[in-house]
Order: C-alpha cells, then sequence, then structure tokens
C-alpha cells in the first residue's frame, strides 16, 4: 500500500490544515478517546514564525483544537529550550530586523491558553536514556521523558533546508527532544544525520502535520539568510520518511540525495521512494514555488576564490562540505580552489588547486582524473580544510 501525503494550498491556516488532515482521513486515525497527545513544533531559537524558521502558533493551535475533538483527555506542546526573551533573540538577529515584538513562547501561551493546551519545555523535563535498536551509530539515545509517555507524538514542523542535512522536516524536528549538550556533542562527532535515525527508532511521530506557511533558506548564518517565501501549504500524513520525501521535492531537492531519508528507508521508518507514496490534495508540481538558491549555489555566491562543483553528491558530501567551508574566509587566498564531489564527476579543466572529495569523486586509472584527492564516504574534511589553509584560507 502507498504512503498517502496530503498537499493543501490556502491563505488560510485553518482551513488547509484541516482538510489536509481530512484528506489522510482524519486526526481520528491517530488520536483516541482519552489520549494524551503531544505535538512537537519546531521553535528553534524562538524565531519568529514570520521569518519561516518556526512553526505558527495558529498552526498549532488548529492541531491542538483537532486532538481535543478527537476526544483526547490531554494535548501538551513540548519543545526543547523554546523559553528565549526578546534580549536573547536580538543578539541572535545580528544583522536583521526583528519581525515581532512578541517573544515565540509568549505568543504560544497566549494563543494556546484558548485552546486547553500547554506549553512545556523538555528541559525541566526528565531525561531517559534509551536503548536503540538496531541503530545506525548511537546505541543509546536521551530522550525526554514526555515523548516516552504520550499515547500519541504528533510532529509539527516547518518546511525549510538545512545546511547539514539537505532539509529539516518530519525527521529532523526530533532533534528537539534529545538535550542540548547531546545536540552540540553529535555536532561535533559529526554524526547529525546518524542521530536523526536513531532518536526517530527510539520514537517517531505517529502523524506528521507541516506548517508550510513560509519556507526560509537556512544554508548560512542566522544574520546571512536571504529570503523567507509566502508559500501557505499544509503537508499531512503518517509516514514521516514520506512527508520528507515530498517535502524534499516541493523544496527543489532530490529526495535521494539526502543520506539520514536513505537510511530512513532502509530502517522501516517509511518509504521515501516517490513511486509508492500517493499524493493527494495538489501535486508537488504544483506546491514548488520555483527554485531556491541550493547550499552549493550559497558557497560559490558568497566566495570568489572557492569554487564548489555538485556532481550528484549526497548530503555525506555536499552538505556537510558547504556547511565547513562556511567557516572560511577566501578573501587571503593566493590560488583558486575547486572542490569536486559526488560520482558525476566529468573533465577538469579548471585552473587552480583541484580536491576530489569523497570515494565517489576518486581518480582511476580509467577516469583520468587530477586532483588532491580527499577520501572517504563520507570523507573527513580536516586534511582539506588544511589544504585550503596553506593556499591562503583563514578558518574562523
Ligand atoms: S563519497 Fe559518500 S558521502 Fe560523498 S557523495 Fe559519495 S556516497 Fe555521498
Amino acid at each position: 500500500m502507498k504512503s498517502k501525503v496530503a498537499i493543501v494550498r490556502d491563505v488560510d491556516i485553518e482551513e488547509r490544515t484541516r482538510r489536509a488532515v481530512e484528506l489522510i482521513g482524519g486526526i481520528e486515525k491517530t488520536v483516541g478517546r482519552g489520549d494524551e497527545v503531544l505535538i512537537k513544533p519546531n521553535m528553534v531559537g524562538g524565531f519568529p514564525s514570520e521569518t519561516g524558521e518556526t512553526t505558527d502558533p495558529e498552526f498549532v493551535r488548529v492541531i491542538v483544537e483537532m486532538a481535543f475533538e478527537a476526544g483526547a483527555k490531554k494535548v501538551l506542546v513540548g519543545e526543547g529550550e523554546p523559553f528565549v526573551s526578546m534580549e536573547e533573540l536580538k543578539r541572535r538577529f545580528v544583522n536583521r530586523a526583528i519581525p515581532s515584538t512578541e517573544p515565540l513562547h509568549t505568543r504560544y501561551k497566549r494563543i494556546l491558553k484558548k485552546t486547553g493546551g500547554k506549553l512545556i519545555d523538555f528541559n525541566a523535563d526528565r531525561w531517559e536514556t534509551v536503548k536503540v535498536p538496531n541503530p545506525v551509530f548511537f546505541d543509546k539515545i536521551q530522550v525526554a521523558r514526555a515523548v516516552l509517555d504520550c499515547d500519541v507524538l504528533i510532529g509539527a514542523p516547518v518546511l525549510k533546508t538545512h545546511h547539514l542535512a539537505g532539509i529539516t522536516v518530519a525527521l529532523k524536528n526530533l532533534y528537539g527532544v534529545i538535550p542540548r549538550s547531546d545536540k552540540g556533542r553529535y555536532h561535533r562527532l559529526d554524526r547529525v544525520e546518524e542521530a536523526i535515525i536513531d532518536i526517530n527508532k527510539v520514537r517517531t511521530c505517529d502523524m506528521v502535520i507541516v506548517d508550510g506557511t513560509r519556507t526560509i533558506l537556512h544554508w548560512g548564518r542566522i544574520d546571512e539568510y536571504l529570503e523567507t517565501k509566502q508559500l501557505n501549504l499544509t503537508l499531512a500524513g503518517f509516514d514521516p520518511v514520506a512527508i520528507d520525501a515530498v517535502s524534499a521535492k516541493i523544496l527543489g531537492i532530490n529526495p535521494e540525495s539526502l543520506r539520514f531519508l536513505i537510511w530512513a528507508e532502509e530502517h522501516k521508518l517509511g518509504t521515501a521512494d516517490l513511486n509508492r507514496i500517493e499524493t493527494v490534495g495538489i501535486t508537488i508540481e504544483e506546491a514548488y514555488r520555483g527554485k531556491m538558491m541550493t547550499s552549493v549555489e550559497y558557497v560559490n555566491r558568497k566566495f570568489s576564490k572557492i569554487h564548489l562543483l555538485n556532481c550528484g553528491a549526497c548530503t555525506g558530501c555536499f552538505g556537510r562540505i558547504a556547511t565547513a567551508l562556511n567557516r572560511i574566509d577566501d578573501s587571503g587566498m593566493k590560488e583558486d580552489a575547486y572542490i569536486f564531489m559526488g560520482p558525476d564527476v566529468r573533465s577538469i579543466k579548471e585552473k587552480g588547486k583541484v580536491f576530489l572529495c569523497g570515494n565517489c569523486a576518486a581518480p582511476t586509472i580509467y577516469n583520468k582524473r587530477k586532483g588532491i584527492f580527499i577520501p572517504g564516504c563520507p570523507p573527513d574534511l580536516r586534511p582539506l580544510l588544511d589544504e585550503i589553509k596553506k593556499i591562503g584560507a583563514l578558518i574562523k
């Protein structure tokens, strides 16, 4: 049977969200009488929802109301560190005007008050260490107790790109149910995509309703974000992997290039194969609102001496390399650097230092590629950064 994903466009957030949920059979398919429901929105950094970074509180209100209408006894809305002051927000919004004067958590509390739903901070909860069955990398994961205690977990992410993972929608949204120290540790270990799957193996969502009111490019630092696009979409489905595959297509990203999505399918969290996904409502093509800048284009636009060439790479190369390069100052480079990645590297005519990153781009006696080979799948990025430093790049 195909996984079903509803896509609805309407300027009215309530109208389109209710319609999307109806199209997949209604919230009653997961929420029963007397259930305790936990909704996990994306409130990352406390950024106002007008930026496209975080889930609109009105969107969450609609889900809370639908859950109560289906007979839920208790509805909680949980996020890690949702309480961010305006002073803290000003520090994060270095060069941008903040499009709201009310902190996001205050808006959530005010709007949820009318519904009976309650906002909770996972950090004020207990963390539980859980063994991961057949993990991708982490044997054990710490998660918020509330995630384990609820009868029904509903993901309410936003529809947006992510510098490392390519997108952050259904599966990546659960990165918010682990302690802050682990978030940092997984980043330092360069194992974010692995952690996404292992968290979802502990507890994945029973239903995902995506707030596609807006989207934002998420490639560089927050003060460098270039555009927020109004999309007026809601996506809904019971298969978080299918939701991510459809979301990627809507954002103009090939789902097959997302490593974590390939692992998600291997680990039976759902299907990422668009041939096995049925979309209802409008089509992916109708939802797609024109090409957005990719992480690779973002890097190439930012630098004059560094040129990134994506020849069919997955996030293990293009996500990690684009992210690592964001820490570089290329102004003092004596030579141009051409960084190739992916299996489809053809002829190399560039003048300057050529790098072949990752096993897919490896030189062989048949392809006769010439350049400094950075091996690995995914490649170790330290040798690449060291080589670029030798020709004058500064690592910030
Ligand atoms: S080398 Fe590995 S990480 Fe890089 S593009 Fe190929 S498969 Fe992806």
